[in-house]
């Protein structure tokens, strides 16, 4: 069978986002493309220098073995930059002052740093990313799960730093926050090219920071952030308990907020249920607006594949989006997995992309979601169901509340996810809203020592337990 190397590489793509951290395929292997190949070694293109070594580095090895499964045969891998730089995302790039190396993205600043003044890297740069193109509000379908959020930004976009300052957008993995984020990004930029507009993740601004700390250059720190029009910084709930960082970070905070910048920080959760984060940075982060965005309802998924076909020019007739808008629920990042998934299968065994086609495509996807035999349950629903059983809510035992009645639920919680599942104790822990490993043993300790005691609470753990096994 023949097949291209785009569609080689779109195989080995989708293979290795099953396999690494969502926020590491994004940032190296989104944007990458394969140009060709040649007997046995396939050749990609990466958005920078930088990629190119990075992948070749530190993924090479990966990749290459998923490439010589999905090929069937021994092959290899070799990574060059792309020659014109339209890139997705530059990481540990400062977007310089100069317009013109925001529009060229790494081809003008390559892997290097800059410091705002555009002198040579000092000790204490700033690491910004390029803002993705393609997630832009054009490309952002509104529905009911995210329409305050997508006005807020717009609203925001319009007049920065003047309606709502800070904006904060929280909700679940793949539903749009860092797209939106992005959006309110190129909609600045678009009308005032002039703009310094910085995307950073929560963990490289931590990163600045810390080193900022341990260098005794905070200040120096803060008025490099102070020029920035548009600080968008990405999944706060990573920031740190550590007092110094979030002292710290409160002070740039500040300080980009009395000099009138606008801030737009995402989060898994809403500010004040962010775990060990100083009430005063909470109380910040609610000043301006607090906009959550859910998962899309059926008639958003619909909409939203129908965009992506009309977009990228995919051949979707309306019942096999309605298959997939069916089957995957969860996320819209999940749509466009099944979407891949569906492409890839087609081009593979050149077949038409029909509703059984995208059965088989998605049997993998569609049996997990159907599952809900023992040793398949989830953390999330234990967490829940144990809720309901205490009668609270669920996302109390997510929160920092350290109420008696919370409390007792979150500790069975946690104790059945590890009777019941092989989740490791760090991930118990984030399924509570970023607990640590010790508090998980802890509880689950407790709760044993419990049982040991009181009968009648013994039953009542037992009794769920046995449902949800047998759910
Ligand atoms: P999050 O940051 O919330 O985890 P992302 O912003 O990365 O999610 O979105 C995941 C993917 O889904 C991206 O490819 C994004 O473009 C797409 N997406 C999310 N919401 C929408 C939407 N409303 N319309 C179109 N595409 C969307
Ligand atoms: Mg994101």
């Amino acid at each position: 069978m023949e097949l291209t190397p785009a569609e080689v590489w779109s195989e080995v793509l989708a293979a290795a986002r099953d396999r690494m951290p969502e926020q590491s395929f994004r940032t190296w292997l989104q944007g990458s493309e394969a140009v060709g190949f040649s007997s046995d070694e396939l050749l990609v293109e990466a958005p920078s220098e930088f990629h190119a070594e990075w992948l070749e580095d530190k993924y090479g090895d990966d990749l290459t073995e998923i490439l010589r499964r999905v090929l069937g045969k021994p092959a290899s891998l070799s990574f060059q930059s792309s020659p014109s730089g339209s890139v997705a995302s530059v990481p540990q790039v400062e977007l310089a002052s100069d317009p013109a190396a925001h529009a060229q993205g790494s081809s003008t600043a390559g892997p290097g740093v800059q410091t705002p003044s555009g002198t040579p890297s000092g000790r204490t740069h700033l690491h910004a990313s390029a803002l993705n193109e393609r997630y832009t509000f054009d490309r952002f379908v509104v529905g009911n799960n995210n329409q305050l959020a997508a006005a807020a930004s717009r609203a925001v976009s319009e007049k920065p730093g003047r309606t709502y300052n800070p904006l904060f957008l929280y909700g679940g993995v793949g539903l749009g926050k860092t797209h939106l984020m992005h959006a309110v990004g190129h909609s600045i930029l678009e009308r005032d090219p002039n703009r310094k507009v910085a995307y950073v993740t929560t963990e490289s601004f931590m990163n600045d920071l810390v080193r900022a700390i341990q260098q005794g250059t905070t200040r120096e720190f803060r008025q490099r952030y102070r020029k920035i029009d548009l600080l968008l910084i990405d999944d706060v709930h990573f920031l740190e308990r550590k007092d110094s960082t979030q002292e710290e970070f409160f002070h740039t905070f500040n300080a980009l907020y009395d000099a009138g910048k606008q801030v737009v920080l995402t989060s898994d959760r809403p500010p004040k249920e962010l775990p060990g984060v100083e009430d005063r940075l909470v109380s910040r982060f609610e000043w301006g607006l607090v906009a959550d965005i859910k998962p899309p309802d059926y008639e958003t998924r619909v909409a939203i594949l129908q965009k992506k076909a009309d977009d990228d020019g995919l051949s979707m007739d309306e019942e096999v989006m309605d298959f997939i808008a069916r089957s995957c629920t969860a996320s819209v990042r999940e749509l466009e997995g099944a979407v891949i998934k569906l492409l890839a299968y087609s081009s593979l065994r050149k077949e038409e992309v029909t509703v059984d086609l995208a059965r088989t495509a998605l049997q993998g996807v569609l049996r997990e979601q159907e599952s809900g035999g023992p040793g398949r349950l989830s953390p999330e629903v234990i967490r829940d169901r144990t809720a309901a059983e205490w009668g609270v809510k669920p996302q109390d035992l997510t929160s920092k509340r350290r109420t008696r009645e919370l409390t007792v639920p979150r500790q069975v919680a946690m104790y059945l996810i590890r009777e019941l599942t092989d989740e490791s104790l760090n991930r118990i822990g984030q399924t509570f809203g970023g607990r640590d490993h010790s508090t998980v043993i802890h509880s689950i300790r407790k709760v044993e020592e419990t049982m040991e005691q009181d009968e009648a609470f013994a039953h009542k753990v037992r009794g769920l337990h046995a449902r949800l096994e047998s759910s």
